[in-house]
């Protein structure tokens, strides 16, 4: 029986087929196809990956007959043999997950060269320099990433001979100096490992395929997955590739390149190369590269094709690429394209621009931009005013946008560590991909050299996260911990902020403010509105809070939390005596104190939302979270309040509880004080009423909380209409207003029929629920639900996305036994959730009106919810 199909040569295989031949396999083989000049080569799929690890690390039978067959074909197209003496093959063998992992696994170049073959080499080029410095770069990498010799010692080799020939730069070694070198590498191969290195290109192929299959496992490729949610049993390809040389002397070079600029979203062609240099050089930022446009005055008609190709691909992909290109001798070579990452800014520029030019549909467009992503947009900026006034002392290039402020850190592990208790900034040379962990925990990253796809700045941007990077003001002392910039010491511990859109550094803390987002923005999010048919309202407490849901678009107010106006310092004095009341006349005149400050919050609420529903929800804390804790404050208060120390503390002590959130909280609150339900009904319909009066639209919607049975909703309910109504009549004027509650209590889902005959809206509480749920404590959670997720016992946190299988049933059945009870319920949802784009698209599928979430997050979800309509269609 002939076996599976695992190899295919470039050409076989199509874009569509990144699953099976990872991104990069795919996109050569689509290239190839459209004509492009792309070095001929071939595909081991993903599929080999995977059979590799359930097979114990070994293959499927078949695979080595299959790769011959494909290597005699390469060999046939090339007119080049393996080892040959006179037309040696050389190849490179790269990895390629369907989900690009830049820089995670292995790679290795200049495949092929032997003692033998390095001569055919030089007589071919007639470049003894050359040949002699590809094959000591195989064998740095080879014995690097294949036979795993610590990387240290080939570079201390290479310093070495640079010293003894008094030389600073790896280009100025001669020939010979590199010859010496190669057999120096020799020796240590031989010595870290005790054998010698392979000789035999096919054996050289061999282990090189099964690294790159092995660095699917490595740690830090792990990592990453874990850090970008990429599933572990993907697997990657490896592409075998007829090697081109851009270090064949002065008309050679390598270049990345972007069809529209990456960071703005401008339609520039954008990109960096280095003349004379391997494709590694420029990514792993140790020469710092010039700019594309520089191309056209240096080799003009290799600069134009270049810019056809960008045209042809983009028309092709309908999207920006991202491409990796190597001039040979003259002659351009396309190594690799695919989607280009980009800025939040840039994407949504990009989305745009390629509506306006015909080449994408408006819901092309917004299903292209993550939702999550938006969130760099919404990032906050340093504020111009302090900033210049500020101590600039260098700068580099600027990464990826926003501000971050912290103390230097020098290196990854020290970022992990002191990230626990401070904001860091993590300062290096350069980063690599073991800085990986260190980078997602920082504000933010400096380098000092690279270029803007260097690792540091490709991660930082696909990490949302503030960059700047190439800084070569900066001098970096990564041992001595610390660095040098415009003459000044900044050692570890001290304060620096960082401009990511300009790539300005500065000693000290600037203040940031929040962004203004105009232009592009505003145009996409109309789109947004046309395709989403879920409300967006916004969790807001204060007048503040409510300006910035408004400026984004909210739709009103999906949760009003009201013990949150109760902490501002010119009340809390007057709560805390509501509380210690020893009765209930006490109690009322404290209340009575509260009732004119309440009356202002919701009718400076009720101004800014201007006639958009505003849901409020009565007290919800236990009262004893208004109170201190600590003697020293107790006494303080006591006097404040013209108590005895003692009998505060009693009352204390009598309001504690062992389980607060299970405890004296919600609506059983107002079952117990009907007078405090009393005043905020109050203070909602007399601002409602006055502003009525005053021309205003109003439309107060009062939330119950923690509704377990519909009798608390029935008697509460009673008593919010009859002073509401009372309050509306005495006054002569109509608005509408509703009462409903919050669903956050399983056994609310499971009676929700009952509870809808009362509540005209409910909004689910996901917060509570999920507590309430799984039995995980919301505060204590923190403690484990780590191991869970390392474990695999829980894919996600639960308390951030929507656990759909358990929580999201319950939320199921409170909104099907809801509408069936009271047909017109309007039902949306205020826990965290609601700013989750995954909870979001599960909220639009069981047919909720709204989803409600903090203002900042309110495109965030008018996109997710958006994408969820147009993924239905
Ligand atoms: C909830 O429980 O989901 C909710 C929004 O209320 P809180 O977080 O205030 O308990
Ligand atoms: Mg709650």
């Amino acid at each position: 029986m002939a076996s599976k199909k695992y190899v295919y040569f470039f050409g076989e295989g199509s874009k569509e087929m990144k699953k099976l031949l990872g991104g990069k396999g795919a996109n050569l083989s689509e290239m190839t196809n459209i004509g492009l000049p792309v070095p001929p080569g071939f595909t081991i799929t993903t599929e080999v990956c995977n059979l590799f690890y359930e097979l114990g690390e070994k293959y499927p039978e078949g695979l080595n007959e299959q790769i011959d067959e494909n290597l005699k074909k390469l060999e046939v197209e090339m007119g080049m043999t393996f080892g040959d003496k006179e037309n040696p093959l050389l190849v490179s063998v790269r990895s390629g997950a369907a989900i690009s992992m830049p820089g995670m696994m292995d790679t290795v170049l200049n495949l092929g060269l032997n003692d033998t073959t390095i001569d055919s080499l030089i007589k071919k080029t007639g470049n003894k320099r050359f040949s002699w410095d590809s094959y000591r770069r195989f064998i740095q990498m080879f014995g690097d990433v294949v036979m795993e010799v610590e990387r240290d010692k080939f570079e201390e080799a290479l310093q070495a001979i640079k010293s003894k020939n008094k030389v600073k730069l790896d280009t100025e070694l001669s020939a010979d100096n590199l010859k010496e070198l190669v057999s120096e590498y020799k020796k240590i191969i031989k010595k870290e490992k005790g054998i010698s290195f392979p000789q035999d290109p096919k054996e050289q192929l061999k282990m090189s395929i099964d690294a790159v299959f092995g660095s699917w496992n490595n740690k830090r490729a792990i990592t990453y997955r874990n850090l970008h949610d990429i599933p572990h049993n993907i697997g990657t390809a490896v592409n075998v590739q007829v090697m081109v040389f851009g270090n064949m002397g002065n008309n050679s070079g390598t270049g990345v390149a972007f069809t529209r600029d990456p960071a703005t979203g401008e339609n520039v062609e954008y990109g960096e190369y280095l003349i004379n240099a391997q494709g590694e050089d420029v990514v792993a930022g140790i020469r710092t590269p010039k700019p594309i446009s520089n191309l056209k005055k240096e080799m003009p008609g290799i600069f134009n094709q270049l810019i056809d190709i960008f045209k042809k691909l983009e028309q092709h992909y309908t999207d920006t690429q991202d491409l990796e290109f190597t001039i040979q001798e003259g002659k351009l070579y396309m190594l690799q394209t695919r989607t280009g990452k980009r800025t939040a800014g840039a994407a949504l520029k990009i989305a745009v621009d390629m509506v306006n030019e015909g080449l994408i549909d408006k819901k092309t467009a917004v299903l292209r931009v993550e939702p999550e992503q938006l969130d760099q947009l919404l990032h906050k900026q340093l504020d111009e005013k302090s900033k210049a006034n500020a101590e600039l002392v260098a700068k580099g290039l600027p990464a990826s946008p926003g501000a971050a402020l912290g103390r230097v850190v020098f290196d990854a592990d020290d970022a992990v560590k002191e990230s626990k208790n401070r904001e860091v900034i993590l300062v290096r040379t350069e980063t690599s991909p073991e800085d990986i962990e260190g980078m997602a925990v920082a504000q933010g990253i400096l380098t000092a050299r690279g270029g803007m796809t260097s690792h540091a700045a490709v991660v930082a941007r696909g990490m949302g996260k503030c960059c700047v990077a190439g800084c070569e003001d900066i001098k970096v002392f990564e041992e001595e911990q610390y660095f040098t910039a415009s003459g000044k010491k900044v050692k570890k511990g001290d304060w620096v902020t960082l401009d990511g859109s300009t790539g300005e550094v500065f000693l000290g803390r600037i203040p940031v403010v929040d962004p203004e987002v105009t232009g592009d923005f505003e145009i996409f999010m109309d789109w947004v509105n046309e395709f989403k048919t879920i409300g967006v309202r916004a969790n807001a407490d204060t007048p503040k809070d409510s300006e910035i849901a408004l400026k984004f678009r909210a739709e009103g107010i999906g949760l009003c939390r009201t013990e949150h106006m109760f902490f501002e310092s010119d009340r809390i004095k007057a709560v805390r005596k509501m509380i210690v009341a020893s009765n209930e006349k006490e109690r009322r005149k404290a209340l009575m104190a509260l009732l004119p400050i309440q009356k202002n919050d919701f009718i400076e609420i009720f101004k800014v939302m201007k006639g958009l529903p505003v849901t409020i929800r009565l007290l919800d804390p236990p009262l004893h979270e208004f109170l201190p804790t600590e003697d020293e404050d107790i006494k303080e208060i006591a006097k404040e309040l013209g108590l005895e120390f003692r009998e505060l503390k009693a009352t204390i002590v009598s309001l504690h509880e062992m389980n607060p959130m299970l405890g004296h909280r919600g609506c059983r609150l107002s079952v117990t004080y009907p007078e405090i339900l009393e005043m905020q009904t109050k203070a909602i319909f007399e601002a409602a009423i006055e502003l009525t009066k005053q021309g205003y639209e109003v439309k107060p919607e009062v939330m119950i909380p923690l509704v377990g049975s519909v009798k608390e909703m029935r008697i509460l309910k009673k008593q919010i209409i009859k002073i509401a109504d009372e309050l509306i009549k005495k006054s002569n004027v109509r608005f509408d207003y509703k009462v409903g509650t919050m669903i956050e209590i399983p056994r609310a889902c499971i009676t929700a029929d009952e509870i809808a005959t009362e509540a005209e809206f409910f909004s689910f509480g996901t917060n509570d629920l999920t507590q309430l749920t799984f039995g995980f404590s919301r505060d204590d959670s923190g403690k484990f639900l780590p191991d869970y997720i390392e474990k695999g016992i829980l894919d996600k946190d639960p308390f951030a996305t929507l656990d759909e299988k358990g929580v999201g049933q319950f939320v199921k059945i409170g909104v099907e036994k809801g509408r069936k009870a009271r047909k017109d319920i309007k039902i949306g949802i205020c826990g965290e959730h609601g700013g989750d784009p995954d909870s979001i698209k599960f909220c639009h599928k069981i047919g909720m009106d709204y989803v409600s979430c903090s203002p900042f997050r309110v495109p965030i979800a008018r996109l997710a919810a958006a994408q969820a309509a147009l993924e239905e269609i």
